[in-house]
């Protein structure tokens, strides 16, 4: 759209969240829309919540809220009564949160000095039943199917790191592999052309940090 957009001319594009913000912008002033949430981290912003949560869904939030009661208030707990494993904070590519770090306020200064982003504020939760092997494997999937294949560490870093998911789920998983999914990831980080390669990166080297008894469990149950 950029080049070519409406009626084939140069286009702007703005999400329906920023066009909705507008009115009240324009009618109380961007002092008052700046009144809400922290410095730096002003207005209002819209949060996507899905998972294992009692109460999906879309809400408006200051960014002074913090994930915590976005999941246990708005989102009223996890369901049927479990509890919280961990949370993927700003849509597939954030790096993931356990449940020890929600603690957190849900804003871009806050999120980015726990070593994770708010990305596009959509929040996926995920119970203490989940296995984080099979979810890692399907975001390694889907980054694998969308890289075009133009720069070498993101087409062969997807597709490496979704085989060696693979291989804790068949069987085939082991410490070696663990440090070479790692390896992967962070070779993939900064090195392409487009963010994809950053994206598909990010979650492959947090899942690892972040479970690396659930990547064990793998391979030790299997050798057992
Ligand atoms: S980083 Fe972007 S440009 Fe490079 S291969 Fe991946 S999708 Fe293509």
């Amino acid at each position: 759209p950029a080049v070519a957009g409406f009626n084939a001319c140069p286009t702007t594009v703005n999400n329906v969240e920023t066009l909705a913000c507008l009115p009240y912008i324009v009618n109380e002033g961007p002092e008052a829309f700046a009144g809400f949430g922290p410095p730096n981290n002003a207005g209002t912003h819209l949060v996507s919540l899905s998972g294992h949560v009692n109460q999906p869904g879309v809400y408006e939030v200051c960014m002074d809220v913090t994930l915590k009661d976005i999941i246990y208030g708005l989102g009223g707990g996890i369901r049927n009564g479990k509890k919280l494993k961990g949370v993927i904070p700003g849509g597939s590519s954030s790096p993931v949160l356990t449940a020890e770090e929600i603690d957190v306020e849900y804003n871009f200064d806050a999120l980015s000095k726990a070593g994770t982003m708010m990305g596009s504020a959509a929040l996926m939760v995920f119970d203490e039943d989940t296995d984080v092997i099979k979810l890692l494997h399907r975001i390694t999937r889907f980054y694998n199917h969308e890289s075009c294949g133009q720069c070498t560490p993101c087409r062969e870093g997807t597709h490496w790191a979704r085989l060696i998911v693979q291989d804790f789920l068949k069987g085939n998983g082991n410490e070696r592999k663990m440090k070479r999914l790692q390896r992967v990831g962070g070779n993939m980080m900064g090195t392409t052309v487009c963010a994809l390669g950053d994206a598909a990166a990010m979650p492959i080297t947090s899942f690892v940090k972040k479970f690396p008894l659930e990547f064990e469990k793998y391979y030790t149950q299997a050798a057992a």
